[in-house]
């Protein structure tokens, strides 16, 4: 039966908010060098993009529901339980609208009162005290976030532990990682690469002692884990934002420790689904390809400084050419001064040359989280830059 407190599908307003929308995260900018073969020249510098950057179709959906809900509901208070996606931007948007951000602080909620989910989802926990206070809940969470937690719940029913290859504070990693406990049938542990896998796989393989693998991964395991009872069965899920590569890696190093263990004989005790989703995938495949084929003289990543995909996409990028990981076109203070994150360290802003030498090709490429219009905003100041008009 349908609940009316429960809202999924939308409200059936897409029309009506389609241009504010299209106004505020698209890009005239971005169209012009679809158009133009996904590359445009200005002032010396060949602005290339990947053919698939920036918002994915969880973002898109997730954005639109939040635009409905507030046309849907003029005069109600509207709430998010924590940022919608991993974007500066498109949060300040919401937050003009007039949509306020819980982190954790549910005691404020009135019946009256309307809770968007988002993309990530939330934790068990956190949908049942939702639900408790009777608001009307608006759910983004996205189709393919779902599908892992499909997986991992039925790891539970089965009697599999799932390693989850994931941030252990990341809101996606958290909202899956207490379905894999589904109601205190299952355990999970979350590792974060295949360090911490190789950790997992020496407890498997009998070489690591309960104590020890308690002390590296016991933070990132589920309330009553014992690596002597919970690694016996395994099962492999992925944060849906992850490597593809490391995830692969990590696959078969514990597929490796299980044969080891028990003799070659993994079947019915390891699985491993890829639950890295399509438009994760295709971004990371797409800027492997642009750096391959264009070569470009530097790589620009935009987006969230917290986003795991732009994160991602920036180091595939690193192993090739000079990338810096932007949030946006702000960043570009000047052609010698740059807001930037370096791969695994905190923003930092670098006081040295980072334009190079014109001609130049610049590869662009944007997290699944990142608007149309950022994206344009960083091609135009590059080559406001490149013209030698900064500002
Ligand atoms: S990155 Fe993937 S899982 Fe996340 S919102 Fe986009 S499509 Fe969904």
């Amino acid at each position: 039966m349908s609940d009316p407190l429960y809202i999924r599908r939308g409200f059936g307003l897409r029309k009506e908010i389609a241009p504010q929308v299209d106004a505020e995260y698209g890009s005239a900018m971005l169209a012009r060098i679809r158009a133009n073969g996904n590359r445009l020249e200005e002032g010396g510098v060949t602005v290339v993009v990947a053919d698939a950057l920036g918002f994915c179709y969880g973002v898109d959906r997730a954005v639109d529901l939040a635009y409905e809900t507030r046309a849907r509901f003029p005069d109600r208070r509207l709430f998010l339980t924590a940022q919608i996606i991993h974007n500066p931007h498109v949060n300040r948007r919401l937050e003009a609208m007039g949509i306020r951000f819980l982190e954790g602080d549910y005691g404020r909620l009135v019946p009256e009162d309307v809770v968007i989910i988002p993309a990530f989802g939330v934790p068990e926990e956190t949908l049942a005290r939702l639900r408790a206070t009777g608001c009307l809940l608006v759910d983004t969470t996205c189709g393919s976030v779902i599908n892992v937690w499909r997986n991992v719940e039925r790891n539970a029913r089965d009697g599999f532990t799932t390693v989850i290859h994931g941030k252990l504070h990341h809101e996606e990693t958290r909202a899956t990682s207490s379905r894999a406990i589904h109601g205190g049938e299952g355990h999970f542990v979350v590792v974060r690469d295949l360090g911490e896998a190789e950790v997992v796989a020496a407890a498997i393989r009998g070489d690591l002692e309960a104590d020890a693998f308690m002390a590296v991964l016991g933070p990132a395991s589920s309330p009553g884990f014992d690596p002597r009872l919970h690694l016996a069965r395994i099962g492999l899920a992925n944060q849906t934002t992850m490597l593809a590569s490391q995830s692969l890696e990590i696959a078969h190093c514990l597929e490796g420790a299980m044969a080891a263990r028990y003799g070659g004989a993994v079947d019915g005790r390891f699985r491993s689904f890829d639950t890295i989703c399509g438009a994760t995938e295709e971004r990371q495949q797409a800027v492997l390809k642009l750096v391959e084929e264009e070569r470009p003289d530097l790589m620009v990543v935009v987006g969230g400084f917290n986003s795991s995909n732009t994160g991602h996409l920036a180091e595939i990028a690193t192993g090739h050419c000079t990338t810096l990981h932007i949030e946006e076109a702000a960043d570009l203070l000047a052609a010698d001064r740059i807001r930037h994150k370096p791969p695994g360290a905190p923003p930092v802003e670098a006081h040295q040359r980072w334009l190079p030498e014109l001609p130049a090709i610049v590869g662009l490429t944007a997290g699944a989280s990142t608007p149309g219009v950022k994206i344009g905003e960083v091609v135009a100041r590059l080559f406001e830059l490149a013209r030698g008009n900064e500002a």
